[in-house]
């Protein structure tokens, strides 16, 4: 579903991803730790095209995503193959990032109407399904400043699965939020993750989570992946030192 070969990404002379290869299967949870300033969250800005990458290629669903083809070879994407790739994807951030003069479900409606040309009332059904699927049933005329901080970031997740992503981001979900928050939005995603075939990746700090909900976790370092395997194996019995270390640290 989603694959990065050979893909670097710099800034000046400090090289954020080298070489980075990853290979994400359709429907996979993977976890990515590491380090801070690792290139964990360069890995799902690329991704989003929210960057350029210097080398490599990107795939989604098979298609490169900075490239397009024309004729019988492949061009440099343009703005438009850039927003239906991007369309593809979901992106939740550590701040919310929600529109704060809209509601709750206009802030779910709004881009369903502008990039998928929905109409008013068939975006305001998806919009209400999916608060509703995240809990906030009674809040869709709430504006953010009326939400916790929990119920913000939920409804940041109902916002991105309105797009009816290929695929899902998380980057921090939970570190802006006040611990008893996390929780609620945890299991949001656990929820995700369970009832449908969604393919996710998420950065994250809480090792717990990482251990519950992946299929797989990468451990990132120096732009890289350094170790990865499944929860029991990369928490378990952690074969590198780096990881040793890391997780020595944060454990
Ligand atoms: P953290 O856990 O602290 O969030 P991270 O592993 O997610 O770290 P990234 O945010 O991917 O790390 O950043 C990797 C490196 O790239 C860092 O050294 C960061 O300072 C640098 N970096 C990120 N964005 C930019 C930018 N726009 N300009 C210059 N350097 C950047």
């Amino acid at each position: 579903m989603v694959r990065f070969e050979r893909v670097s990404k710099r800034y000046g002379a400090l090289t954020v991803l080298d070489q980075l290869d990853l290979d994400v299967a359709s429907g996979e949870k993977v976890a990515i730790i590491g380090p801070s300033g690792s290139g964990k969250t360069t890995v799902l800005r690329v991704l989003m095209a929210l960057e350029r990458i210097d080398d490599g290629v990107i795939h989604i669903d098979g298609e490169p995503l900075t490239h397009m083809p024309q004729g019988d070879g492949l061009v440099p994407a343009d703005a438009r193959h850039l927003r239906k790739m991007r369309s593809h994807i979901g992106m939740v951030f550590q701040h919310f990032n929600l529109f704060p003069h809209m509601s709750a479900v206009q802030n779910c409606m709004e881009a369903p109407m502008s990039v998928l040309g929905l109409g008013k009332e068939e975006a305001h059904t998806r919009a209400a399904e999916l608060l509703t699927m995240v809990g906030l049933a009674d809040k869709l005329d709430h504006h953010p400043a009326q939400l916790s901080g929990g119920q913000q970031q939920r409804v940041a997740i109902a916002r991105a699965l309105a797009m009816r992503p290929r695929v899902m981001l998380f980057d921090e979900v939970t570190s802006a939020l006040d611990p008893e928050l996390c929780g609620e939005v945890l299991n949001v995603i656990r929820e995700l993750g369970s009832a449908h075939q969604l393919t996710m990746l998420m950065v994250t700090h809480q090792m717990g989570f990482a251990r519950e909900f992946a299929d797989r976790v990468c451990f990132f370092d120096a732009g890289r992946i350094a170790e990865q395997g499944s929860p029991e194996e990369l928490f378990g019995n952690p074969q590198h030192e780096r990881t040793q270390q890391f997780l020595r640290a944060v454990m």
